[in-house]
């Protein structure tokens, strides 16, 4: 039953739940003067419908690109010396929006909490919020994985990018794949344009507006164990789970400033909150 105030209730003004103004900002100047003098010392090619590990130094740079075709990325991040300390999409998702961009932060699991990278450009920044309510750079949704695609489906795909991570990792580790499976966590959508319908609130995604030359670049708060997947999804303007999709390498780059460039500096401290004795 409908009350006779729904119209006002349902009028109501929205309120920001975590206003982030009160959050610790990064020094952005001090990152982009520190960017100058950066040398790259490490690239990883990403191949397509595969996932590969990398490692960034704190206070190192890390840049992902399209430098074959536009192409959508799931990362993973953890704390390279601990990896229970990794990337918490839900409540950057919280904190931030939707969508990252150039300025906001990853931020970590409990009861750390605290920014692990900071997105420092991103270029595709204009792309804004489009007619549909879709954005680029998502933490919404999760990231393709074998057993939604079988509940949908009943097939068995292999090359998800949970797969596909979880292998990256166990290689890294030298691990088999159920103990890599448990560190895989929800992703940072890399040039992926989603959103929710405004008719149904369903998850939706649409032709990535990345192209050739794109990147979207991060500062390494801490040290960082990172794992990219080339999603087969491709540029996922059609599907994903499947080799249907056009599908292109990513391309990671990792750059060393000078440490003088970064003096003063620190890694961000984990979470001050204590419990009750
Ligand atoms: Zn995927």
């Amino acid at each position: 039953m409908k009350p006779d105030d729904a119209d006002q209730r349902r009028a109501v003004a929205p309120v920001i739940c975590y206003p982030t103004e009160g959050l610790p900002q990064p020094d952005l100047m001090l990152y982009h003067a520190a960017r100058e003098t950066a040398r790259l010392t490490d690239t990883i090619l990403i191949p397509p419908r595969e996932a590969r590990t990398f490692r960034v130094p704190a206070g190192h740079f890390f840049r992902i690109s399209c430098q074959h075709g536009s192409q959508v990325g799931d990362l993973n991040l953890w704390n390279a010396n601990d990896l229970s300390e990794r990337f918490y999409s839900g409540k950057t998702r919280a904190l931030h929006g939707t969508h990252l961009t150039s300025g906001e932060r990853m931020w970590s699991s409990h009861p750390h909490l605290r920014p692990m990278a900071t997105i420092v450009a991103d270029t595709l920044d204009w792309y804004g919020i489009d007619a549909f309510g879709g954005a680029v750079h998502d933490v919404i949704g999760t990231r393709c994985d074998p057993y939604t695609h079988h509940l949908l489906t009943g097939d068995h795909y292999h090359h998800c990018c949970h797969s596909n991570l979880t292998n990256a990792l166990a290689t890294e580790l030298g691990v088999g794949f159920a103990e890599a499976e448990a560190h895989v966590h929800d992703v940072l959508n890399v040039f992926m344009c989603t959103g929710f319908t405004r008719d149904t609130g369903q998850y939706f995604m649409k032709a990535s507006p990345a192209r050739v030359g794109d990147y979207l670049e991060f500062f390494a708060e801490i040290d960082l164990l990172g794992a990219l997947s080339a999603c087969p999804g491709g540029d996922c303007s059609a599907e994903h789970s499947s080799d249907v999709a056009a599908c292109y390498p990513l391309t990671v780059e990792v750059f060393a400033p000078t440490p003088e460039a970064l003096e003063g500096w620190q890694p961000p401290v984990v979470n001050g909150y204590r419990q009750p004795d």
